[in-house]
C-alpha cells in the first residue's frame, strides 16, 4: 500500500489542506493558475456528504488567508448526488454562495453517463442564481455537441476534456483518432460562441490546434486557459505560461485518491508498468 500511496503522490498535490497550499503557491510562483478539488466521490451517507460541504467551505476561506490564485473544483457524486437531487443541490449552492461573496469560483466536474443529465440539471438550476459557476463537457460522449450549444445559449464557462469513464460505445465514441476530431469541433463552437472556454487536455496535437486556432482568429490569450492536472507534463504546460497563455493546474489533494489514481492509471498504461515494476523493487 506504501508503493501506491508513493505512486498516487505523483498525480495528488498531497493529504492535507496545507499540502495542497504549498503546492499550488509554487504553481502560483511560475505564473500557474490552481484549481483545488478535495478528493472524494460516490458518496452514499449524508454525514460524508456534509464532511465534504464543510471540507470545501475551509477550503473556501483558506484560499483567500494564504493568498494563492485557484478555484475549487468538485463532483456532485461527492455532494449527495447519489443520495438525493434536491439536497445534493442544496450542499453545492451552499459552496457557490459561499464562493460568490469571496469573489471565487467554482466548476462542476463531469462523472460518468449515470451522473451526467443530474449533473447538467442541477448546473442550469444553479445557473439560475450564480455566474460563479462552470460545468465540464466530456469531447467522448455523442451528446456533447447539442450540450456546448444549449450551455453556450446561457453563457455557461465550459471545461472541455476528452472523458475519463470507461462508457458504452452507443453513449461515447471509442477511438481516440475520433474523440480528438469531435474535441477540436467542439472547442470550436466554444470558441465562436462561448464564454472563456477552458481546454483541458495534455494531448500535444489539440494544444497546437488551440495555439494555431486562437492565433489565426485573432482570439486574445485572455479569452480562454489551457487546463492541465497536477503532475502531468509539468514542463509542457509552464512553458505555455511562459509564452503568456492562461493556465490552470487541477489540483486534488486528500485521503480519497484511489478512484482517481485509479482513471490516471487507465489513461496510461505506462503508469501502470511503473507501479508494477516498483513493486518488485526493493
Ligand atoms: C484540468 C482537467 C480536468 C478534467 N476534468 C475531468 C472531468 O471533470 N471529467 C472527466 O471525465 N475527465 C476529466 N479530465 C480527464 C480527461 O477527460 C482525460 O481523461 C485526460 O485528460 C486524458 O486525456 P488527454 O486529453 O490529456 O489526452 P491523452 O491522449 O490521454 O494524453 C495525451 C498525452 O498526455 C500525457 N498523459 C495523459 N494522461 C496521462 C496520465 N494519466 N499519466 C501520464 N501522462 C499522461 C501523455 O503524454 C499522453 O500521451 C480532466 C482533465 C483535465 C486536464
Amino acid at each position: 500500500m506504501k508503493l501506491l500511496t508513493r505512486m498516487a503522490r505523483s498525480f495528488v498535490a498531497g493529504e492535507t489542506v496545507e499540502e495542497a497550499i504549498k503546492n499550488v503557491r509554487k504553481l502560483n510562483e511560475k505564473s500557474i493558475m490552481a484549481t483545488l478539488d478535495v478528493l472524494g466521490e460516490s458518496v452514499k451517507d449524508r454525514e460524508t456528504a456534509e464532511k465534504a460541504v464543510n471540507a470545501y467551505l475551509a477550503l473556501l476561506d483558506a484560499i483567500p488567508k494564504a493568498g494563492i490564485n485557484s478555484h475549487v473544483s468538485l463532483k456532485l457524486t461527492q455532494m449527495g448526488l447519489d443520495i438525493d437531487t434536491d439536497y445534493c443541490c442544496q450542499n453545492i449552492d451552499r459552496i457557490v454562495g459561499k464562493a460568490k461573496t469571496l469573489g471565487n469560483f467554482v466548476r462542476v466536474d463531469m462523472e460518468g453517463t449515470p451522473h451526467t443529465q443530474r449533473t447538467l440539471d442541477i448546473f442550469y438550476r444553479l445557473r439560475q442564481k450564480y455566474d460563479n459557476v462552470g460545468i465540464v463537457l466530456q469531447a467522448y460522449l455523442h451528446r456533447t455537441g447539442k450540450d456546448v450549444r444549449d450551455l453556450n445559449n446561457i453563457k455557461a464557462k465550459i471545461r472541455l476534456c476528452k472523458g475519463a469513464y470507461k462508457e458504452p460505445p452507443d453513449l461515447a465514441i471509442k477511438k481516440m483518432k475520433d474523440i480528438r476530431a469531435n474535441f477540436i469541433l467542439l472547442a470550436e463552437t466554444l470558441f465562436k460562441e462561448g464564454v472563456y472556454p477552458a481546454i483541458a487536455t495534455h494531448d500535444d496535437r489539440l494544444i497546437k490546434w488551440t495555439k494555431e486556432y486562437t492565433a489565426s482568429n485573432k482570439i486574445a490569450n485572455d479569452r480562454f486557459e489551457f487546463q492541465y492536472l497536477y503532475g502531468i507534463r509539468n514542463k509542457t504546460f509552464r512553458n505555455l505560461a511562459e509564452e503568456g497563455y492562461r493556465v490552470r493546474c487541477y489540483v486534488p489533494f486528500g485521503t480519497h485518491w484511489l478512484p482517481y489514481f485509479s482513471r490516471r492509471l487507465r489513461e496510461r498504461k505506462e503508469n501502470v508498468f511503473f507501479v508494477v515494476k516498483n513493486l518488485f523493487r526493493k
